[in-house]
């Protein structure tokens, strides 16, 4: 979503004639656009702050915070580093235009925005900075109505607000018409997109994989306790609907899934991974874990390390718990050891790291279509997706970056598929 919001306060500004430049030193305006799901990132951001101010001091420099540390720091921000020229929230980054602009006509003003705004609808920018064609990321809503109890996400981004399907519709149809094959659809939890007209995400999704020349949707994030069987037949019925599931359960404990507040129990979640796996269809399925939650006991702990090995996730992120300043769990529960934490981190994370090998593994001699994305980081291969999301390198010509290709798995790594195209 951040990114998505950069490429769009990029595309502002390129269309009223600034340009981006990834050599600082000729930069005259720095945009920080900040993410605070994790606290490093708060960090991360006034460390770069304080570098910048020497360099102001020499010449005149504009500099604006944005995103979710700007929404819930606002004031703050100014008082740790008042340097800063402005401050936009996540609800009125789309003035950076107008912003900067002011700002060039009356340097030495501040200015902050970090109105949550109450429009009904996410605003319409359609000057969006794209870096690849052929795929695409397209916001169908935003903000959060769950309230989990770790999560600072409903504070930075406000209440659930959908954008019309008609307009989601139009905007993937222009991309699909100047080349792009892929669409990610997303929102902090897309199961809760409604169009005013009473449409769901299902029915969205339906009209979505209707466009024609579009050959792959993703969409992300679901929530356990609103993915439903409307939505997995939609899936299932459409070739073009990518057999990615991103299911996050967080705890594999009713007891801590209850005080995290996830609204569902290990129980209902096994249930909807179930309905999945029964279809027969080959899915992708990956998850987010807390480990470390407060209270977590060993024996939590273990209901978590099993609810690993009943899915059989393809791939998951997984982190220690980090209070996140107002939420409810920072203000009623106490931290617990970081030795206790980190270890639990590394038990969970060597297992599922035994779970990819074993299932990798299985994907010898299979033959996958694959997304061809890039370069691979080693810089020797191509790297792709296949529609389950899983990452396949495989040795090829770099004019192949943005076409989907057959390739037949030949080696595997717990992270990665070694393959070769199949002409
Ligand atoms: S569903 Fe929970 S974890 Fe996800 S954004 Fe909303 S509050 Fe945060």
């Amino acid at each position: 979503m951040n990114f998505l919001d950069s490429e769009k306060m990029a595309g502002i500004l390129e269309s009223r004639g600034f340009l981006m430049s990834k050599d600082e030193k000729k930069c005259d305006i720095f945009i920080f656009n900040t993410c605070s799901v994790r606290e490093k990132a708060e960090e991360k951001l006034f460390s770069y702050l304080g570098r910048l101010k020497k360099r102001k001091r020499d010449r005149n420099l504009l500099i604006g915070v944005c995103g979710c540390v700007a929404q819930v720091e606002g004031n703050r921000i100014l008082k740790r580093a008042p340097y800063v020229d402005f401050i936009l929230g996540t609800r009125s980054f789309h003035k950076i235009g107008d912003v900067v602009e002011y700002l060039i006509e009356n340097y030495g003003e501040k200015i902050i925005d970090i109105e949550m705004d109450s429009s009904p609808y996410p605003p319409e920018v359609k000057e969006i900075k794209r870096n690849e064609l052929f795929r695409e990321y397209v916001l169908i809503m935003e903000g959060c109505n769950n309230f989990c109890s770790y999560c600072i996400v409903p504070y930075t981004r406000g209440r659930e607000r959908s954008r019309r399907l008609i307009n989601i519709v139009d905007e993937v149809k222009r991309y699909v018409n100047v080349g792009a094959i892929e669409i990610n659809l997303l929102g902090q939890n897309v199961n809760s997109y409604r169009d005013p007209e009473g449409y769901d995400f299902p029915d969205l999704l339906s009209e979505v994989s209707k466009i024609e020349g579009l050959k792959r949707i993703r969409f992300t994030t679901s929530h356990p306790k609103d993915f439903n069987e409307k939505l997995l037949s939609v899936i299932l019925s459409r070739k073009n609907i990518c057999k990615h599931i991103h299911l996050p359960p967080q705890s594999g404990s009713n007891r801590v899934l209850k005080l995290m507040n996830r609204k569902y129990t290990r129980e209902e979640y096994l249930e909807k991974i179930n309905m999945i796996k029964k279809s027969g269809i080959e899915f992708g399925i990956s998850g987010d874990f807390i480990v470390g939650f407060p209270t977590e006991r060993e024996d939590d702990f273990n209901e978590t390390m099993s609810l690993l090995d009943k899915v059989k996730y393809s791939s998951i992120f997984s982190f220690k718990y980090s209070p996140r300043k107002g939420t409810y769990a920072e203000k009623n529960f106490k931290d617990m050891d970081e030795d206790i934490k980190l270890k639990r981190l590394m038990t969970l994370q060597n297992f599922q790291k035994e779970i990819q090998l074993k299932l990798n593994r299985e994907k010898v001699g299979k033959i996958y279509e694959v997304l061809v994305e890039s370069i691979s980081k080693k810089g020797e291969t191509l790297m792709g997706r296949t529609e389950q999301n899983y990452i396949v390198n495989f040795k090829g010509d770099e004019s192949l970056i943005g076409k989907i290709v057959s390739v037949k798995i030949t080696d595997y790594s717990a992270q990665t598929l070694k393959g070769k195209i199949i002409y």
